[in-house]
């Protein structure tokens, strides 16, 4: 029996719109896809000129008979679907009754395909059969799709550069080739490769053979389930970070889809391991019932909804965490300092740099926190949102950083700690180190509602404008929550009666005028449950050692302990990274007591 059949007309209406041929790109993913569909475990794309001369495609699957050629290039035949209860149960790539007629029809089509005896070869121009003979060919198909638009001149000119067209075609591929690494994918222009995998079937390997060893030597494999849900992929490691969404690719039942959920399951799961506009590197494969899943949404079908969302949420974005907070981080220093490191062609200082990332580099701290308790209340500091969560409960304690013994050497330019231990030596960056120390310091104390106060000794004024002081007294309950005792004193005066024991020595009053300064800056918008986050990490901020500051060993020693025992010690709060390593064997090959 045949395997294309021609769909009727009120299942054709179904699928709607669907069948855009708009780009070459989308010429390229149709066919290929149609390939895969064959049961192919070998596609080749060549292009010729980007495309717009002829885009081929060749494959070794299970081709087509005779008959089965000349309906696929007439309207509405589908091999997907027969009965309309079938869209319901699409769990193939698409339904593209639609695509080649389309294709066929703004372009010439030479088509070989074979079961294996006897072969097929038609020619198409414009939607015309021109040709239709005998072929002998191998099993397979292969077929050229030449002057694309040829007779539609204003979508020629829709057609973007050939560069962009291109990069659209190498981008479908190595997303594709990621979801079936046991396929052997090549896309060539004008014979220069520009994608080859190995069909080797192991997922890691796909990896590098697309994104090379600077990705592929920084995953870290996940695995989990729940009822619904089965994921299993690679993560990298934080110190790899793009500047856009393109890597975090999700892959559902053999499908990469772009889901705003799923990446913000995974975005979520870096949190504070990045600065918020940088996006990690993930390749997330997602098995489910078919039921579960709408694919028929989106037009290119992309996109797609799921059941169950928060639950899958969850999964995703804990077992990411997990996997972070289970492994061990810090970055070595051989990428960083060899002169061709670069993340997106940026230096680690650009990135920096562009990330708005500053460090105050005034006043000074002693590194003790002896405030005298002699007052106790407890407030409710509300719900520190879920991606804040830490791993209190969690009884895995991750033992290889928590072990981590770092014995300062000395201090550089005020503002790194040089350390080492039997791996070798590590630089920390003394202000990123003490902020997350005092980041998840604080945030422990709000979480757990262990507010202790404090009579001020020394009362702080604030004066502010008449606006201001209207916006601040609305806030007076939730400053008592953090421990601040507010009182009105005189016109738009107050003083402060009493300060929280969490303040560090020496930088009370720049941490309250700090937390005011927050509270104004969003007045009456100002929303205590959203704003906690970033109210602690202001105020860890303000109260570490800032560059330029000089170090007694003692104070170098203490910083190190609590830096190795934080949930994430790698990072400051601000995603900057805080420690650095060089192994012994990095050390031995710089000074060529080594050579290789
Ligand atoms: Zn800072
Ligand atoms: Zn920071």
């Amino acid at each position: 029996m045949s395997k294309i059949h021609v769909m009727s007309d009120n299942l054709a209406n179904k699928i709607a719109a669907g069948e855009v041929v708009e780009r070459i790109a989308s010429v390229v993913k149709e066919l290929v896809e149609n390939s895969i569909d064959a049961g192919s475990s070998e596609i080749n794309i060549s292009l010729i000129n980007s495309g717009l001369n002829s885009i081929s495609i060749q494959d070794n699957g299970c081709g087509m008979s005779h008959e089965d050629a000349l309906l696929a290039f007439k309207s509405h035949a589908t091999s997907k679907i027969n009965k309309e209860d079938d869209l319901f149960f699409i769990n193939t790539l698409g339904f593209r009754g639609e695509a080649l007629p389309s294709i066929a029809s703004v372009s010439e089509i030479d088509l070989v395909t074979s079961e294996g005896d006897a072969g097929t070869h038609i020619t198409i121009k414009g939607g015309k059969l021109v040709k239709e003979e005998d072929f002998h060919a191998k099993k397979g198909t292969r077929i050229t799709v030449s002057n694309l638009f040829y007779n539609t001149p204003a979508r020629l000119k829709f057609l973007k550069s050939e560069q962009t067209e291109v990069s659209h075609c190498v981008s479908f591929i190595e997303k594709l080739a990621l979801s079936y690494p046991s396929i052997r994918f090549t896309l060539e222009n004008n014979s220069n490769i520009l994608v080859k995998t190995s069909g080797s079937g192991d997922l890691k390997k796909t990896i590098h053979e697309i994104y090379g060893l600077q990705i592929s030597s920084k995953l870290i494999e996940i695995k989990a389930s729940n009822d619904d849900y089965d994921i299993y992929g690679y993560i990298c490691k934080p110190e790899i970070l793009k500047s856009n969404r393109n890597y975090m690719i999700t892959i559902v039942n053999g499908r990469v889809v772009k889901n705003l959920e799923l990446n913000k399951a995974i975005n979520d799961a870096y949190y504070t391991y990045k600065p918020d506009i940088k996006y990690p590197v993930v390749f997330l494969n997602i098995l489910t019932d078919p039921t579960l899943i709408d694919v028929n949404i989106h037009p290119t079908k992309q996109d797609i909804k799921m059941s169950k969302l928060t639950d899958l949420y969850s999964l995703i974005n804990n077992t990411i965490k997990d996997a972070l907070y289970n492994n061990l981080l810090i970055p070595d220093a051989t990428l960083r300092v060899s002169s061709n490191f670069k993340v997106d062609n940026k230096t680690l200082n650009d990135i920096l740099n562009e990330n708005n990332i500053k460090e105050d580099n005034d006043n000074k701290i002693e590194l003790t926190d002896d405030h005298a308790i002699n007052g106790q209340a407890t407030f409710d500091f509300g719900k520190i949102e879920d991606n804040q969560e830490k791993y209190n409960d969690n009884v895995v304690i991750n033992t290889q950083i928590k072990n981590l013994v770092l014995y300062p050497v000395g201090q550089v330019h005020g503002t790194y700690i040089i350390a080492q231990n039997d791996d070798g030596m590590y630089l920390i960056d003394q202000h990123a180190a003490q902020e997350r120390v005092n980041y998840e310091r604080i945030q422990k104390i709000f979480k757990e509602k262990k507010i202790t106060t404090v009579e001020s000794l020394i009362p702080i004024t604030i004066e502010l404008s008449k606006s201001d002081a209207i916006i601040l007294k609305q806030h007076l309950e939730y400053l008592k929550s953090m421990g601040f005792l507010f009182e009105e004193f005189g016109i738009n005066t107050f003083v402060v009666k009493e300060e929280p024991t969490w303040l560090t020595k020496g930088y009370e009053e720049e941490t309250i005028r700090e937390v005011v300064d927050q509270i104004l800056i969003k007045g009456n918008n100002f929303d205590p449950l959203k704003y906690n986050d970033h109210i602690c990490k202001t105020i860890a901020c303000k109260m570490s050692i800032k560059a330029n500051t000089r170090m007694t060993m003692e104070a170098m020693e203490e910083l190190l302990q609590q830096l190795v025992l934080c949930d994430n010690p790698y990072n400051c709060c601000h995603g900057r990274p805080s420690i650095i390593k060089f192994s012994i064997y990095d050390l031995e090959r710089m000074f060529k007591r080594v050579m290789n």
